[in-house]
């Protein structure tokens, strides 16, 4: 078997060779001169030529398979066959056919390596002498001018398609070196580079640069985050951050949330218009006029008609700096083209993420201490980014647990929150995880501010135990109440923020040497970003609340209320319920204000929205209507129920004695109510049908609950009195 095989290889060797050197052969003696009268020699000279050129095509094919480079050899059979073939076709259509070898050898030279190629250049040369000298193609002056021809269209096409391939590889390692300078242009800014920290990057360009990569991709992760937050709760038109370059002389976009295309994206000098004022000054600059603001050179080809600007600058404070002290790193700016000026709550919020921001770049420079096998870092990477992405408590606690473990081998971790109770502090237990099953049970418990290690991270700031730590199972962690045994090394690490601390992440693991050193670094920088994301979180939970709330008496507002009334709405169609509901009115409301005072008016209106609070269900919602009209929802509920709950309110408002600046005070307040299911069936003609209840109930002396039955009743009566 294996001796066929050889034979077979070293027969189909033979063929090209074979066919090639007949074909030579018999040009020599001048065949191939007319179609119709080839001889036996010529015919077996053109069938192996064929043969040849077939079996070295399927051979180079078959060479292409993946990671196989073709051979010269290879390709050198190929490439003499074809010339062969062309130059046989010549030889019996005449020399206007010439052409062909021309076009053939110039492709096969730019294509095949230098060496094949010359040699296929070399064996249509020695084929066009045959041709010209011995098979009477035209004597000398033909092969001389041929053979001019030749050399010259292979030299061309080689000479365009190196020109080609440089210019593609150079266009490439072009786009690499322009986003590593990308890269470490961004890192100076942020003075990682600069810093002095470059001894302690991990070594070879490479990886550094990866980690450069990483780093400031992270960075750009969390300041999104937080830029996110400031145009959703301040209504922005742009919302940017601007960062000094290393020589402090320029501004440069790090990122935004902008409607506008053109924001800059070049340098900025650094002392003009109204951001070169907020630097200069070191202070959060507010301004606002409806006619358009000057100053503005952050848009690209002019400014759009920005009507209000709210700039904070980025100051990173050492401890125990604050005012205008500080490192200026850049500044965070917000604008509104509507003429609606920044209020001082707004100031409050773009400070905070201003906090924020500045907060990711320090974490960054304690990221690049750390030093982890390629497959840690990143995990490290992935743990730091979900807790990025969770902007909720609910998503928070969770991830910061799941971020330690998957850093360390942990059997015990916990999350503690300082909360205040009954004006002392207190330390909650928000979250537990790890092996330990047991000590679940803590979750949701609050102790006291006491001598344990949580409270004294709390108080100090500052990661507890120290390094020596004999025995574990001494230490108070929390209090004596909820004891921990069974770990052999601990760590607890404050979460702090700018001007805050918000609690701890405990860590503890049986095994001793499960706390190394890089792990504590590690888990270090996640309590930073923990404590960063249950700051957003917060931020997040005060801004839903802001923008469902009213301010005044703390019920949901009118937007939320039409949209909620909606939703209970289509509830109560989906499955045949009822619904009801209430539309109140204090009555003779303007005497209270011209009598007491507009501010005595509002304490009453509190006090009302707080006894409405007190007699609706937790499943009602209880809205500030408008003015001194407010609203109840009540799912399931028909008309009878409704009116049950009505009585109530007036009951208690009548009641009631409000205990006001200018002394007590009593109200009445008049009730329609409108039921579901009754004629009206889409929202607003609920609302329509409960307020003509009310004013039913005004037109009828006041202080008093109309239903709609009441109501028809009563105009029904009306109308027979009339007839
Ligand atoms: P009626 O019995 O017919 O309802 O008489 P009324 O005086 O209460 O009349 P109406 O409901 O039309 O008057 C609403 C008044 O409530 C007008 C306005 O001065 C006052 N008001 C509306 N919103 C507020 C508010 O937020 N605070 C205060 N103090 N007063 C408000
Ligand atoms: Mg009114
Ligand atoms: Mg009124």
């Amino acid at each position: 078997m294996r001796a066929v095989r050889q034979l077979w290889r070293l027969g189909s060797r033979a063929v090209p060779i074979a066919g090639v050197g007949l074909t030579l052969l018999q040009l020599w003696r001048g065949g191939f001169r007319r179609v119709g009268a080839l001889g036996w020699w010529e015919a077996a000279a053109l069938a192996l030529l064929v043969a040849g050129v077939a079996l070295a095509a399927v051979r180079r094919l078959r060479r292409r398979a993946p990671d196989a480079a073709p051979r010269v050899a290879d390709e050198l059979e190929l490439g003499v066959g074809l010339v062969a073939v062309a130059c046989t076709v010549v030889a019996v259509a005449g020399a206007a056919l010439f052409p062909l070898v021309y076009l053939l050898v110039a492709a096969l030279v730019s294509f095949l390596p230098m060496a094949a190629g010359l040699a296929v250049l070399g064996a249509a040369l020695l084929f066009d002498g045959l041709l010209t000298l011995m098979h009477g193609g035209g004597g000398p002056r033909a092969f001389a001018v041929h053979a001019g021809f030749l050399v010259l269209f292979a030299a061309l096409y080689h000479a365009v398609l190196q020109t080609r391939m440089m210019m593609l590889r150079r266009a490439e390692a072009e786009a690499v070196k322009n986003r590593i300078r990308e890269v470490e242009e961004r890192a100076r800014t942020f003075r990682l580079v600069s810093a002095g920290s470059q001894d302690r990057l991990p070594s070879g360009g490479e990886d550094q640069g990866k980690w450069l990569l990483a780093s400031v991709m992270e960075i750009e992760g969390s300041v999104g985050a937080a830029l996110e937050v400031a145009e959703a709760a301040l209504r922005t038109h742009t919302c940017a951050v601007f960062l000094l370059t290393s020589d402090d002389r320029a501004l440069k976009l790090h990122d935004c949330r902008s409607q506008s295309e053109r924001l800059q994206r070049d340098a900025l000098p650094a002392g003009e218009g109204i951001l070169g004022a907020v630097l200069k000054r070191r202070t959060l600059l507010r301004m606002s006029s409806a006619q358009g603001l000057k100053g503005v050179t952050y848009y690209e080809g002019g400014a759009p008609d920005v009507a209000s600007v709210l700039a904070v600058p980025l100051l990173e404070r050492r401890e125990g700096e604050s005012g205008a002290a500080g490192v200026l790193r850049g500044l965070l700016v917000a604008d509104r083209l509507q003429p609606e000026p920044f209020t001082p709550q707004d100031e409050k919020v773009l400070t905070t993420v201003a906090e924020q921001v500045l907060r990711a770049i320090e974490l960054e420079r304690v990221m690049t201490y750390i030093r982890k096998s390629r497959d840690e870092t990143d995990r490290f990477f992935q743990a730091l980014q979900e807790l990025n992405r969770a902007a909720s408590f609910d998503k928070v606690f969770p991830a910061v647990l799941e971020s330690a473990q998957s850093l360390a081998d942990l059997d015990f971790c916990a999350l503690t929150l300082v909360a205040t109770e009954g004006g002392k502090r207190v330390h909650r237990i928000v979250r537990v995880g790890g092996r330990i099953a047991s000590l679940k049970m803590f979750e949701g418990r609050t102790f006291a501010d006491n001598s344990g290690h949580v409270a004294n991270v709390v108080r100090y700031r500052a990661p507890l135990p120290g390094r020596d730590l004999r025995s574990v199972d001494k230490q108070v962690i929390f209090d004596d109440e909820f004891p921990v045994r069974g770990l052999s090394a601990l760590k607890i690490f404050p979460l702090v923020t700018q001007d805050e601390i918000l609690g701890t992440l405990v860590a503890g693991s049986r095994r001793r040497s499960a706390l190394d050193e890089d792990v504590l670094r590690m888990l270090e920088v996640i309590a930073m970003q923990a404590a960063q994301a249950i700051d957003r979180a917060r931020l997040y939970e005060r801004m839903e609340w802001m923008a469902t709330t009213d301010g005044l008496t703390g019920l949901l507002n009118h937007r939320t209320f039409q949209q909620r009334t909606e939703e209970v709405l289509a509830q109560a169609r989906r499955y045949s319920r009822k619904m009801s509901l209430i539309l109140t009115d204090v009555d003779h409301f303007k005497s209270v204000n011209d009598t007491y005072g507009h501010a005595t008016g509002d304490q009453v209106l509190k006090g009302v929205a707080r006894i409405l609070r007190e007699q609706a269900r937790d499943t009602d919602l209880v809205a500030r209507y408008g003015g001194e009209e407010f609203c109840i929802v009540m799912p399931e509920t028909d008309a009878r129920g409704a009116r049950v709950i009505a009585e109530r309110i007036r009951v208690a408002v009548e009641a009631e004695t409000f205990q006001t600046e200018m002394g007590p005070l009593k109200i009445t307040l008049s009730l329609g109510v409108a039921t579901f299911a009754e004629p009206a069936s889409e929202k607003q003609a609920l609302i329509d049908l409960a307020d003509q209840c009310l004013y039913h109930a005004k037109r009828h002396g006041r202080n008093q609950t109309v239903t709609v039955s009441q109501m028809q009743l009563g105009s029904r009566r009306m109308q027979a009195v009339e007839g």
